[in-house]
């Protein structure tokens, strides 16, 4: 319930946030105390200013609840999601009409990733043009790192809260002979450890969703990626606003906050935000698809897994996490069927 409370409070600073598009830093507003001469004037600037700080300081703690629960989530269960479905952690792309069994869900998600690539226009064709240094932002166990490695040739990073995630990442990685060039560590994708442009290509596959500051979130991926890069954002989204819409419908709010709390989500935003937020980084060729009629399949599938003999038992052995988690998983298919939930494919490159 504390967590509720907590994504409760980041959601509405970051949708004011997000729908006044006001993503001045703190530091912004309190530079102009330095050129006031009226002191009771500067007093009450300086007032602001350290309710200002006051307010930042406690985003700056729920966002560390956050992150907590968020490692400790993927701590609990990765080794589950693992086990059942293997090392991508991530939705499946499945044809329209498709019907699948259960074994064809790797190969969804591998789709996903070629999906992903083809829509960002990546020359997959054109081997000189291949990405050779990829950053990959919330990277899970690293599936997507260490199968972009070797369909490109290229060296790949990957960054996560879970320090378990990085430690399984990287024994994988070692498992396939790659650990001279994909490597893992425990890294906040808000605060990256790397210098300005340095990836070529920037992979982002279904960690936004976790990211409480959008803003923050598009502005590091913008900052690594280096001249000419190219940024794949695939991510959960609630639907776009409409033109008379302030916000989303009282009931809407509530389911998400549902999900939230199970999942360790803060606020959600639109396709339209990500897009907006890219635009005002003057990023190019900015594009955006609603990808959910093409992941539908997998959330029923994932239930009809959780339900088997060896979902449950697994379950029951993992903990309370895991389990709130997959308790919500029907909450993912009611929102993804009233139009609420989008899943969203965001690409763009970064100016020469
Ligand atoms: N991209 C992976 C994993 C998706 S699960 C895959 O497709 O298999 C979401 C991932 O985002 C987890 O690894 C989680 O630790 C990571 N994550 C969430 N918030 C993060 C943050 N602030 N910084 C870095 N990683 C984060």
């Amino acid at each position: 319930m504390a967590l509720l409370a907590t994504a409760t409070v980041a959601f509405k600073t970051i949708n004011t946030q997000i729908r006044n598009r006001s993503f001045l830093p703190l530091q912004k507003h309190l530079s102009l105390s330095s050129s006031l001469s009226s002191f009771s004037f500067f007093r009450t600037v300086s007032g602001r200013a350290m309710e200002l700080e006051r307010k930042n300081s406690t985003v700056i703690d729920e966002n560390g609840v956050l992150k907590k629960g968020i490692a400790e989530f993927y701590d609990e269960s990765s080794a589950i999601w693992e086990d059942i479905w293997g090392d991508h952690m991530h939705h499946g792309f499945y044809p329209p009409d498709s019907t699948v069994s259960l074994s064809d869900h790797r190969a969804a998600q591998i789709q996903m990733i070629e999906q992903a690539l083809r829509f960002a226009s990546i020359p997959l064709e054109d081997e000189r043009k291949w990405p050779k240094k990829i950053v990959d932002v919330g990277c899970g166990i690293g599936g997507s790192s260490r199968y972009l490695t070797q369909k490109f040739g290229a060296t790949a990073v990957g960054i996560t809260l879970s320090p378990v995630q990085v430690q399984r990442a990287n024994a994988l990685a070692a498992a396939q002979g790659l650990a001279n060039k994909v490597s893992f560590q425990v890294a906040d994708a808000l605060d990256q450890p790397f210098p300005d442009g340095q990836f070529d290509l920037v992979w982002s596959m279904e960690s936004g969703e976790h990211m409480p500051d959008k803003a923050k979130f598009v502005s590091e991926l913008a900052r690594v990626a280096a001249p000419g890069a190219t940024i794949i954002i695939v991510t959960w989204c609630h639907r776009d606003l409409g033109p008379d819409e302030e916000s989303l419908k009282p009931w809407e709010e509530k389911h998400l906050k549902k999900i939230c709390d199970a999942f360790y989500l803060p606020a959600w935003c639109s396709t339209a935000d990500y897009v907006r937020l890219l635009e005002s980084l003057s990023l190019q060729d900015i594009k955006s698809e609603d990808w959910s009629p093409y992941v539908a399949p997998f959330w029923p599938a994932v239930i009809r897994s959780a339900l088997s003999w060896k979902g449950l038992t697994s379950l029951l052995r993992s903990g309370l996490k895991t389990i709130k988690g997959a308790l919500a998983m029907p909450l993912m298919i009611e929102g993804f069927k009233k139009d609420l939930i989008k899943f969203a494919i965001i690409t763009c490159r970064k100016p020469e």
